[in-house]
């Protein structure tokens, strides 16, 4: 087999455990029913799979089994929760406030909706990342229906304070959507304490299957209504029609029960193993540890170097470990990362930006050798780099 580089990309997407896998298993051969068939038992037992994910799923957020809506993943949640509000409350307000550090997949929503009259409002951030609530509760308005703000950032790993925005929204009566892509599993999330309306998951950050998300919808205090976006056979109580993937949902139960389980010891050890690798890297000097340094996912080290451009490090750490500027999404594009540039940072910081998405299956010794690797690269780098080379006077 050809060798491959450490996998230190989990931000764009984690593989899937092998405990996942045996769960879904059954369900694509023996189990293969369509879980609306109420005739007969092909039906009943895949319906009867569906329900205990719903289950499980729901739990893990504090949330019932009616507010879990089914999708394709947070993408799909994302534009289900903005413009499935935004049709259903528009003769209320035609105001959305979100975040200038959001994913694309709640960005692109949102312009969509201001190309059609809405009026939105990018929030910015802090250089730490996070939003100030003051700035949040003075964006307030009495049009406005929807506040939408990512629990955890995928670039950065930045951890919004979700428990005071909720309060801020509950108390304006403002729905309050959150991205929770990267969230779930991570760190606690509770719909009712944190006072969350919707709420956009994936599996495949979580060690699940590729194709399967969720948008969770409060169905009291509020009831929120979402106009949907994808019409058919009246699936997930009319909100999104599709036959249900039943293998995808039943992995999809079985990744988050794991990482619950283990969320306390696996957030611990990533972070011993984050700690190890910015210790190792900061000898480098000029050097930066971009987003709050402890409201963050343990397992994200964002970091930008001085005198070296990002593209480069990532190109020539390529052979010993797959990493990434940030957003997959937008790395077909070679522009500075949206969300650092929200930070504060240069533009030429910004192109200089690395990050490290330590998941379940890194070890130690892998940490270990891309941290040395890394100061190797940076060291050539910047000896190459005239600007900054020896004889600068550094
Ligand atoms: C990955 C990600 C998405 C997109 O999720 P998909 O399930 O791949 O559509 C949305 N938001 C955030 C914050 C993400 O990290």
């Amino acid at each position: 087999m050809s060798h491959r580089p450490i996998y230190l990309d989990n931000h764009a997407t984690t593989p899937m455990d092998e405990r996942v896998l045996t769960a879904m298993l059954p369900y694509f051969t023996e189990y293969f029913g369509n879980p609306a068939s109420i005739s007969h038992a092909y039906g009943w037992e895949a319906e009867a799979a569906v329900k205990q994910a719903r289950n499980t799923l729901a739990d893990a957020i504090h949330a019932t089994p009616e507010e879990i809506v089914f999708t394709s993943g947070a993408t799909e949640a994302n534009n289900l929760a903005i413009k499935g509000v935004a049709e259903a409350y528009f003769n209320k307000g035609r105001h959305i406030i979100t975040v200038q550090t959001e994913h694309s997949a709640v960005l692109d929503p949102c312009r969509y909706l201001q190309n059609l009259g809405f009026e939105i409002t990018f929030l910015p951030v802090q250089p730490d990342g996070l939003i100030d609530l003051t700035e949040l509760e003075k964006a307030i308005r009495p049009d406005t229906i929807l506040v939408s703000v990512m629990a955890a950032n995928n670039e950065i790993g930045v951890l919004q304070p979700l428990a005071e925005i909720g309060t801020i929204c509950h108390e304006n009566k403002v729905l309050f959507h959150t991205d929770a892509a990267q969230a779930i599993g991570k760190i606690p999330l509770d719909v009712q304490a944190m006072n969350i309306d919707l709420m956009s998951l994936t599996a495949h950050k979580v060690y699940g299957p590729k194709g399967i998300g969720v948008l969770y919808v409060r169905r009291r205090n509020p009831r929120v209504k979402v106009a949907p976006q994808i019409q058919g056979g009246g699936h997930e109580r009319g909100m999104r029609s599709g036959t249900l993937y039943t293998p995808q949902i039943v992995g999809f139960a079985k990744a988050v029960a794991l990482a619950l389980e283990e969320l306390e010891s696996e957030s611990e050890r990533l972070l011993d193993l984050r700690s190890h690798l910015w210790t190792t890297l900061s000898q480098v000097g000029r050097i930066y540890f971009n987003g709050h340094p402890t409201q963050r996912l343990s397992g994200n080290l964002n970091i930008s170097v001085e005198g070296v451009d990002g593209a480069a490090l990532i190109l020539g750490l390529q052979s010993v470990a797959a990493v990434s500027s940030g957003s997959a999404c937008s790395s077909a594009t070679v522009a500075p990362s949206h969300v650092l540039l929200a930070l504060g940072h240069s533009e030429s910081l910004a192109y200089a930006s690395i990050r490290f998405g330590i998941g379940r299956f890194n070890t130690i010794e892998e940490i270990d050798k891309v941290g040395k690797q890394a100061i190797a690269t940076i060291q050539s780098l910047r000896l190459g780099n005239r600007e900054w080379g020896v004889g600068s006077g550094e």
